[in-house]
């Protein structure tokens, strides 16, 4: 999983420890939710697969730049999710 958002406003993009997490499935920061595929060719982004730093945001199936991924920003029924997340940030 990762936010695109986040990987595009990083200088040199890096992919969190905590979007390992399972119930990580959310940014606290931009308030969508993470995604772990590829929009354009609907392929499961896996770190295991990307072999260069530079390809870090890039798919490793068409090539198509992760920071451009759409994004689904959450709805207020949500928000308790969201908090349970910062809730665990703080750690
Ligand atoms: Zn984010
Ligand atoms: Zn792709």
């Amino acid at each position: 999983m990762y936010c695109p958002k986040c990987l595009a406003e990083d200088k040199i993009p890096y992919f969190r420890k905590k979007w390992r997490y399972n119930f990580y499935n959310a940014c606290p920061k931009h308030k969508i939710f993470l995604t772990d595929r590829c929009w354009r060719c609907y392929t499961k982004i896996e770190l295991v697969k990307i072999k260069h730093f530079r390809e870090l945001c890039i798919c490793h199936k068409c090539e198509k730049d992760l920071r451009e991924s759409i994004t689904i920003p959450i709805q207020s029924n949500y928000e308790y999710g969201l908090k349970a997340i910062m809730w665990f940030e703080k750690d």
